[in-house]
């Protein structure tokens, strides 16, 4: 449908009757400037046709979402630019969308999708290491069009289509490059909730996007981990890497996870590989039958029912670790060699051959993944053939090494023995040349009944009050939980307060001003900075 002639001759369509009116409703006179401005086929003000934009990818079961009020699909930055004066002028609540969702509408509001239109590479440039793209630009895109040039661009187990930008920029995502780097955004593209336009680094003083340059503060950090609360980001410069001459991967069984730790630690230390990870028996088994077809699952059932935590059939490691490799061939070779002595000296066996034929699906998925580096992507429906069995619920730490062993013990022990829970599964990764490790642990509940629901939020909160403890602090200083806002960290000096100490450095009052800044009608997803996550 072609777009109206002017904004009063369309209803566009019209928000649902009979709702009580709040802040986040829509005002029917600005439903039709966004239906003039971007034309019917590319607004939806018909609530219950939203509920795809109210939740991530995982659903949204543990999260008491409402569906948005409504929702724009701009294609240009100019169109967004207009799309927050219109918001502006009638105080609209907006929340942004990557590919999934915003995954907090809380109250609802008007979701502006920046993926569904904005989906233009704007330029490919190997020589310096970059692609410009705008939000809508899929992992999957990115590398069709540079894997023929030998380069491709870091993703995470994520599905192929889902936003370079958001996963790599603005999310963060750990990827298949991330113990090498961890900083993928060279510049950014923003339009401020006020509606005006500005790039960083050397693309804001009038060049090309090569650097993130020194001569200006480096804005860019501005947006990352913003929420989407500091505006809408409409380009990103993101960095792309050789595919090297040749690639290898090393695979070590171990009985130990320090031990698994500890190799996992030496060698992206010495940047010796793309990335390096533990991943549990279960793990392992899971990711198994996930990519064979759902050959296994019985298996991997029966195992649930019988196995203690770490205990694994016979043949078997509780824990497989592998480095990815890439490079000129005499680097990979001697990496290689490095990698496999290091292993041996800590007590790893090197299972290369073994693994690929106990777990042939998994062997698949690191091949293409960590080998040839193409995106095989994982499936998010809820089904034995796509791995997923209907619960997701993980214990994400981010922590450093020291912390990080010790804390894996300690999760492990007080699943089984505090909660009677046997199936853990869990991987390790290491960032930043071994800086930072993130570990994850899944626990094995079947939400789709109230009663281990309930059993479920329970033991996250106990979880949580756990590492809030002073006891917990004391033993483990450094052990950061992610969507750390969930947590309340108690006064020392009242445990029971619920209250977080005040830090004197504490930066969030810097962070508030900006934020006022650059949008003074508080239109940028208000809801989750006044609610925070619903008890
Ligand atoms: C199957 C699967 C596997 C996964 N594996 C991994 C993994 O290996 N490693 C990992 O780290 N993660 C992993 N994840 C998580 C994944 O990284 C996130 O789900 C993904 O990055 C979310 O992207 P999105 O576009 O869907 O986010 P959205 O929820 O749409 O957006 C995320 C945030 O960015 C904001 N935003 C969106 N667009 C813009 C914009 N244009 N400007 C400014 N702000 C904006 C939104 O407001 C929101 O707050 C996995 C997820 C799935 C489903």
């Amino acid at each position: 449908m072609s777009a109206p002639k002017s904004p009063t001759t369309t209803t566009g369509k019209q928000a649902t009757k009979n709702q009580t009116k709040t802040k986040y409703e829509i005002p029917q006179v600005a439903q039709k400037e966004l239906t003039y401005l971007l034309g019917e086929k590319n607004v939806c003000f018909t609530r219950e046709l939203l509920s795809v934009y109210r939740d991530m990818a995982w659903g949204p079961w543990v999260r008491q979402t409402v569906n948005p009020h409504g929702m724009v699909q701009p294609k240009t930055n100019k169109e967004v630019q207009e799309i927050l004066k219109i918001a502006n002028k009638y105080k609209i609540p907006i929340l942004l969308s990557g590919t999934s969702g915003p995954g907090f509408t809380w109250k609802g509001g008007l979701v502006i999708d920046t993926y569904s239109r904005m989906r233009k590479i704007h330029k490919i440039d190997t020589e310096s290491g970059y692609v410009v793209v705008e939000p809508g630009v899929s992992n999957g895109q990115i590398l069709k069009a540079i894997r023929p040039l030998g380069y491709w661009i870091s993703f995470g187990s994520y599905p192929p289509d889902i936003s370079s930008l958001v996963s790599l920029y603005l999310m963060q995502a750990d990827t298949n490059i991330i113990g090498k780097e961890h900083d993928f955004c060279i510049g950014i593209e923003a339009v401020l909730p006020t509606g005006e336009i500005i790039r960083t680094g050397t693309a804001g003083l009038g060049y090309d996007w090569w650097a993130e340059t020194r001569s200006i503060p480096v804005l860019k950090g501005l947006w990352s981990g913003a929420m989407g609360t500091m505006g809408v980001i409409t380009k990103a410069a993101l960095r792309i890497h050789p595919l090297g001459e040749a690639q290898d991967i090393v695979i070590v069984g171990f009985n130990n996870f320090d031990e698994a730790m500890l190799w996992t630690h030496k060698v992206t230390k010495e940047l010796m590989a793309n990335t390096c990870m533990i991943w549990s028996y279960r793990w392992t088994q899971w990711q198994n039958y996930a990519h064979d077809n759902g050959v296994g699952f019985m298996k991997y059932i029966n195992d649930t029912l019988t196995l203690k935590p770490d205990q694994v059939p016979l043949g078997y490691y509780p824990m497989y670790a592998f480095a990815s490799i890439s490079g000129f061939r005499e680097q990979v070779e001697g990496n290689v060699k490095a990698c496999q002595r290091l292993a041996k000296e800590l007590g790893g066996e090197i299972v290369n051959e073994k693994f690929k034929k106990q777990w042939p699906g998994t062997w698949h998925k690191w091949d293409e993944m960590f080998v040839d580096h193409i995106n095989p992507g994982m499936a998010k429906r809820t089904s034995h053939v796509y791995g997923i069995e209907s619960s997701e619920q993980s214990f994400i730490a981010i922590t450093n090494i020291r912390d990080g062993k010790k804390f894996h013990h300690a999760v492990m022990k007080r699943f089984y023995e505090k909660y009677g829970i046997r199936h853990v599964r869990y991987y390790a990764r290491q960032r930043d040349h071994g800086r930072v490790s993130f570990q994850r642990y899944v626990y094995m509940h079947d939400k789709f009944d109230k009663e281990t629901l309930d059993r479920e939020i329970a033991l996250e909160r106990d979880m949580d009050k756990w590492i809030s403890t002073p006891e917990f602090k004391k033993e483990f200083p450094n052990i950061t939980k992610m969507v750390a806002h969930t947590v309340e960290i108690p006064d020392e000096n009242d445990p029971d307060s619920g209250k977080k100490p005040k830090l004197s450095y504490d930066p969030s009052w810097l962070i508030e001003k900006i934020r006022k800044a650059v949008d003074p009608n508080n239109i940028m997803d208000p809801a989750s900075r006044e609610m925070g996550p619903p008890e």
